[in-house]
C-alpha cells in the first residue's frame, strides 16, 4: 500500500498542518501519515507541545516565570525531557 503522502510533503507542509490552514483531504493525509510515521509522528508531537508551550507562555498571569522555564515545565509536562 502506498502511504498517501510522503515525509517531505509533511515537512513542506509541517506548520500549515500544525494551524490547521491545509484543506480536509490533504490534513487527513497527513494525519494519516504522522500517526504511522515515525520519523514524522515525533515532530509533530513536540511542535504542538512546543507550540502550546508558546501559547501558555502569553497568558499574562505567567509573566513572573521566565519564558525558558515556562516553556521547559510545558514540555516536561507533555513527556518531554528537558534539555
Ligand atoms: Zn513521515
Amino acid at each position: 500500500m502506498m502511504p498517501m503522502t510522503d515525509c517531505d510533503a509533511v515537512m513542506r507542509q509541517f506548520w500549515d498542518y500544525l494551524d490547521g490552514e491545509l484543506n480536509e483531504a490533504t490534513m487527513a493525509a497527513i494525519d494519516a501519515h504522522v500517526q504511522m510515521c515515525s520519523h514524522c509522528n515525533p515532530h509533530i508531537q513536540f511542535e504542538r507541545a512546543f507550540k502550546a508551550a508558546l501559547r501558555s507562555a502569553r497568558e499574562p498571569v505567567a509573566e513572573l516565570t521566565p519564558l525558558r522555564d515556562r516553556v521547559r515545565a510545558a514540555l516536561a509536562a507533555a513527556g518531554y525531557e528537558a534539555p
